[in-house]
């Protein structure tokens, strides 16, 4: 692509690397999506890590040659979006980098608003291309906490259903927070993503070797597989005053269910379903604190995650992953 020109506000990224995700997957099988308006393409990537190659306005908090992460999601006028919770967005008709009507930074150099830039420290700089997806889990965690602020909650057991990368941070940020971890996914139990459970202090569980409902039940449970079937399931393993957080994208999917017993049950327990999508730009400064810890509680298990790194000239491997695959990622410093 052409080097994109800056204009006030914003700051030109030097793309170092772009994490792919579920949802760029969506977007290229044309399920999701959307192109910025005048134009017929979409340039993917909103997981990003890049560094400030110039930078327009005299911002305080920004320099050239600083090592950044740009948050995806860009505010409209909405009385959310104004007060910087464009993740809140109250109409629908924010954009987002990469996914929603505007670019994204999956090219040499892209342009980003430089209020929307997170700085990170060098020392984090093997593993800032995780902390958009890092947003997403730290927004579900906080919010869950937040909304039990309702009462004195001391939780203990926490169900983690999905070990994809939101799932695996999840289950983490968890951790770090003295939780005891379940994590639910069909993988085996040598597998990469049950091994890593299981080296945080985790329990992994097979799903397809062993029935979800005999796993007791949870204070917290953090939905992140899309599978409505599995979630409708989850909901029963909820403890008396429990949070149950939907992060995942569902399909449609019909099914017959005792409403009556749902709805008297969550009554009868004082429980909560709710749903939590993108992450605003505290969110990721929250990642950034919890990912320091986790580099000293559980080292290299962050870098872990990367199961594919590939040069540029290579992406059509980085947008075929494997089911065992955890983080596919370009890598713009690798020799093409
Ligand atoms: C991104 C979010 C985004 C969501 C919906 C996810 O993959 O991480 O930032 O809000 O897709 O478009």
């Amino acid at each position: 692509m052409p080097r994109p020109e800056l204009s006030e506000g914003k700051a030109l990224l030097r793309t170092s690397k772009i994490g792919i995700c579920g949802t760029d997957l969506e977007i290229i099988q044309g399920s999701y999506g959307e192109a910025p308006s005048g134009s017929d393409y979409l340039i993917l990537g909103h997981e990003c890590q890049a560094t400030v190659e110039e930078a327009a306005t005299d911002s305080v908090e920004i320099k050239k040659g600083d090592l950044v992460v740009p948050t995806v999601r860009r505010p409209d006028g909405c009385l959310n979006c104004q007060n910087g919770e464009s993740d809140m967005c109250l109409t629908g008709q924010y954009k987002e980098h990469g996914i929603k009507g505007l670019h994204g930074f999956c090219s040499e150099y892209s342009v980003s608003d430089v209020n929307f830039l997170v700085p990170v420290p060098a020392e984090l700089s093997d593993v800032a291309v995780l902390l958009e997806p890092a947003s997403v889990a730290e927004k579900g965690v906080v919010q869950t906490f937040k909304i039990q602020e309702r009462m004195i909650w001391e939780p203990q057991r926490a169900l983690v259903l999905g070990t994809g990368p939101v799932g695996l941070l999840t289950a983490l940020l968890l951790r770090i927070r003295g939780l005891d971890v379940t994590a639910v996914a069909t993988r085996p139990k040598d597998s990469l993503k049950a091994r890593l459970v299981e080296r945080i202090g985790g329990t992994y569980v097979n799903a397809t070797d062993q029935p979800i409902t005999g796993l007791g039940k949870f204070d917290l449970i953090m939905e992140e597989t899309g599978v409505a079937s599995l979630a409708a399931q989850a909901q029963g393993l909820l403890n008396n005053n429990g949070v149950f957080c939907l992060l995942g994208i569902y399909r449609a999917n019909l099914a017959t269910q005792d409403i009556g017993h749902t709805y008297d049950d969550i009554v009868l327990g004082n429980r909560i379903t709710f749903g939590s999508v993108n992450a605003n730009k505290r969110y990721f400064v929250n990642g950034i604190k919890d990912f320091k810890t986790i580099q000293q509680r559980f080292p290299g298990v962050l870098k872990s995650l990367f199961t594919r790194m590939v040069a540029l000239t290579d992406y059509a491997k980085a947008y075929s992953p494997t089911k065992d695959d955890i983080k596919s990622v370009i890598d713009f410093g690798l020799p093409n």
